[in-house]
């Protein structure tokens, strides 16, 4: 019997070939010829799967989107494999997929002033400012309603020679920039003063860290390495809730840096008294500084973000109306309104045509029909002509009865503050009436919530109603 000889480049390219063939199935032609398709293999070796995209927008899209089911895919092929790297490169030559040497106006001065200072730094130093991003600074973190606090909270920090408040506790829903808002205030301390130590790391590698320590008996070296340092930040806090002994080390680990007035700078994702599963002592500690919330994003920032990011692409022409017709569609987060524009951009590059809106309607399909599913105005009408037992049509009638013209008031009130929908549009959906009209309609019911508890409580139950 013959024994076929076993060929790897032969095998690869046959795993490689059914990993894009479930990727096309499983992500559509669509998606997969914008993205998944310029996606090329380079090698496999180690358990290790090494790719790149053409430009750096391609991979940031692809890491953020499609990496994890792309290592699955792999896996499914050869259960060794345990990590996929995407670099990026674009007509052969090879280019670093994001930069991780720090600025050189930063970094240099950073390096010799605190190893000349205090000899080398500690290994935990190495390890995790490497964690830091360039991309996230005070520089490009465009100030509106929803984060000025925040903001300003993070900047006072950045500047104080004293510490001001401690900790400094930062929350909010996901993709609104509280990592950024961190990383701003790191780089923006080594730039004042190089010599400080500012340890970043997420809740999760603290607990990885502390875990691997324990197991090599080595939590003397782990507990110095905190100790030692000048501006301790943990991102994503919640992430030890229910970790117990974690807790414990964290809770102390706080409590030393706090009593030698070093800064501490905290993100999660709920206020301290919020974060259930934590120890009681730990969030009082949590929020005994200054707690500050950003709130989810409105239009004017959604659309200075995307203005600030085209300008930092450099050199791309972007129809007004794409930006603003992104600004009003995706409100989710800022972190998927990024990778839209990213997607939009990216397009353009690879297709070499300019943006329109309909092409940006048709490569964002996916993302769009996302966002509106959250909440629709026929949504909305629908719940409150339950809730006041009318009919759905009295919602575009022109009856002007107060039975149904209340419950249409609180339904556009309700379309205004849970949709990224213009007043003009509302109105359009209200049977045709006149924004003012909208308008009107939203001050009245503010206006009656607070004369009226109890209206104010069906308004709220509506909303909460709707939302969930
Ligand atoms: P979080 O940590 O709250 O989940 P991130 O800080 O990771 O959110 O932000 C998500 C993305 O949105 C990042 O790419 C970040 O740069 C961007 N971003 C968030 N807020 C802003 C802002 N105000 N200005 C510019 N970019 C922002
Ligand atoms: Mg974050």
């Amino acid at each position: 019997m013959a024994v076929k000889k076993p060929d790897a480049s032969v095998t690869t390219d046959e795993q490689w070939g059914r990993v894009r063939g479930r990727l096309r199935a499983e992500f559509g032609e669509a998606a997969y010829n914008s993205w998944l398709q310029p996606l090329s293999l380079d090698s496999v070796s180690d358990g290790r799967v090494t790719m790149h995209a053409p430009t750096r927008f391609m991979r940031e899209w692809i890491v953020s989107r499609y990496a994890d089911r792309i290592r699955a895919l792999w896996r499914g092929e050869d259960p060794k494999i345990n990590a996929i790297d995407i670099a990026v490169r674009a007509k052969g030559a090879v280019a670093v997929a994001r930069d991780e040497t720090p600025p050189a106006t930063v970094a240099p001065a950073a390096r010799a002033g605190s190893y000349a200072a205090r000899g080398p730094a500690p290994a935990v130093e190495r390890n995790f400012t490497g964690a830091l991003d360039l991309r996230y600074n005070f520089d490009n973190f465009v100030v509106g309603k929803s984060n000025e606090f925040a903001h300003a909270a993070a900047q006072r920090v950045a500047n104080a020679d004293e510490v001001p408040f401690n900790p400094l506790f930062i929350y909010g829903g996901v993709g609104l920039g509280k990592t950024h808002l961190m990383h701003g205030i790191a780089w923006e301390i080594r730039r004042r003063d190089p010599t400080r130590r500012v340890i970043y790391l997420s809740a999760e590698k603290f607990m990885y860290q502390f875990i691997r320590a324990l197991r090599f008996k080595d939590t003397m070296a782990f507990k110095e390495q905190f100790r030692s340092v000048d501006v301790l930040m943990i991102d994503d806090v919640q992430f030890i809730s229910g970790k117990g002994s974690t807790q414990e080390e964290f809770f102390h680990t706080f409590n030393a840096l706090v009593d030698q007035n070093r800064q501490l700078v905290i993100t999660g994702d709920r206020s301290p008294s919020g974060l259930d599963g934590m120890e009681e002592r730990l969030r009082s500690r949590l929020g005994c500084g200054l707690v500050a919330d950003i709130h989810p994003t409105d239009y004017e920032l959604r659309l200075g973000i995307l203005e600030s990011k085209i300008e930092q692409l450099g050199a791309q022409t972007m129809p007004r109306r794409v930006l603003e017709f992104l600004a009003h569609r995706i409100t989710s987060n800022i972190r998927e309104l990024e990778g839209a524009l990213n997607r939009v951009v990216a397009h353009a590059t690879l297709v070499g045509r300019p943006v329109t809106l309909e092409t940006t309607q048709e490569l964002l399909q996916d993302l769009l029909r996302a966002n509106d599913r959250r909440i629709s105005i026929e949504d909305i009408q629908k719940r409150v002509a339950e809730h006041f037992n009318i009919r759905v049509a009295d919602m575009h009638s022109a009856r002007r009865a107060r039975a149904v013209a209340r419950p249409r008031q609180v339904a556009m009130y309700l379309a205004k503050q849970l949709t990224s929908r213009s007043l003009p549009e509302i109105g359009r959906k209200f049977g045709g009436r006149d924004h003012t009209t909208v308008m009107h309609a939203v001050k009245k019911v503010e206006q009656l919530s607070k004369s009226d508890a109890e209206f104010a409580e069906d308004v709220e139950l509506l909303r909460r109603m709707i939302e969930s």
